[in-house]
């Protein structure tokens, strides 16, 4: 890489949509602002690898009991927030104003909450809007199991889409300002939220079902529907999403990422790694520092500067400004 080419990628916006560092970081005692040696990412690498806005999603497995999930969930989000109390180089993104102030080569990391899974949600609209008081900006409706709101992907034989209940929570996220993602849902869901939220919406972490028929990934007709809808889907990096044989190489995340720029176009595409979300990682792609060794391979597959730059943060930078509130 020569040090122009690392100067523009240095300069160049950086998101990542899913990372799932945070309960793997509070599970395991460590600390997210040291270097880790047990995990793909941490704070000092983040930065490392240039990337300037990170979604950290707050993932509990499903339990049958809903409290317990809860629970578990604001944990995650203590620690989050306490990690940005104590360390300046890390700053809450809630606002349009605070996305405005993200900037490249600054060696500082803006975080946005998710949760993945509307299972802590339970049936209650407020516990919806105190997560967003608390500072969560995004939601994944489901996880892979079946909740209150909708079907994950591992229910899709019922076919079940958003309840009643799913169908207010969207209307409520839009009305809040938090970013709706549909990773994980079964196609019936996806097509329900197709159809009942007014704005964009993005598949956080999900890849395409015509390079891997993988359930979690999606289908062409989706890809586009996401993309007419203005919003974006991030790659993920997870073997099993990637290739049939389950491990997987940076070649095998190009041919996701280049299938979806032809079927969604340019501006529809972004990343959505899942470091520290996955049990096997692609070959050349062990850790987070590795990620300008992917943008530096599309280049030299001849992909331009300013598509890169979509990639690489402006895509998601969009739809975030369009629905974070003010
Ligand atoms: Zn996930």
């Amino acid at each position: 890489m020569t040090k122009e080419w690392m100067n523009w990628y240095r300069e160049t916006l950086l998101i990542d949509a899913h990372n799932d560092v945070v309960s793997k970081m509070k599970d395991g005692g460590l600390d997210f602002c040291q270097r880790q040696s047990a995990t793909h990412s941490d704070l000092p690498r983040l930065l490392e690898a240039g990337v300037n806005l990170q979604v950290l999603a707050l993932f509990a497995p499903p339990d049958s009991n809903k409290s317990v999930t809860l629970q578990r969930i604001l944990s995650y989000a203590e620690y989050a927030l306490d990690c940005v109390d104590r360390d300046p180089r890390l700053h809450l993104v809630l606002t349009k104003r605070d996305l405005e102030a993200l900037s490249p080569a600054e060696g500082k990391l803006g975080v946005i909450l998710g949760v993945e899974g509307g299972d802590c949600v339970g049936e209650e609209l407020w516990i919806l809007r105190l997560l967003y008081r608390l500072g969560v900006r995004l939601l994944t409706i489901t996880w892979s199991n079946r909740n209150a709101l909708a079907d994950g992907i591992w229910e899709k034989d019922t076919r079940g889409g958003l309840t009643s209940f799913g169908k207010e929570v969207i209307k409520e996220m839009e009305a809040l300002g938090m970013i709706i993602d549909v990773s994980h849902l079964a196609p019936a869901g996806f097509w329900d939220i197709a159809e009942v939220a007014a704005g964009p919406f993005i598949a956080s972490h999900s890849n395409a079902a015509a390079v891997c028929p993988h359930p979690r990934n999606l289908s062409d007709e989706q890809i586009r529907c996401v993309a007419d809808r203005g919003g974006v889907v991030g790659v993920n990096f997870y073997g099993p999403h990637l290739t049939e044989f389950g491990s997987a190489s940076i070649d095998d995340i190009i041919r996701h990422i280049e299938h979806l720029w032809n079927v969604a176009g340019e501006d529809h595409v972004g990343l959505g790694t899942d470091y520290d979300g996955m049990d096997i990682v692609p070959r050349e792609l062990e850790d987070v520092t590795c990620l300008p060794r992917l943008v530096e391979k599309l280049r030299q597959r001849g992909h331009s500067e300013s598509r890169l730059e979509k990639f690489m943060g402006g895509n998601f930078l969009r739809v975030f400004k369009t629905v974070l509130p003010d």
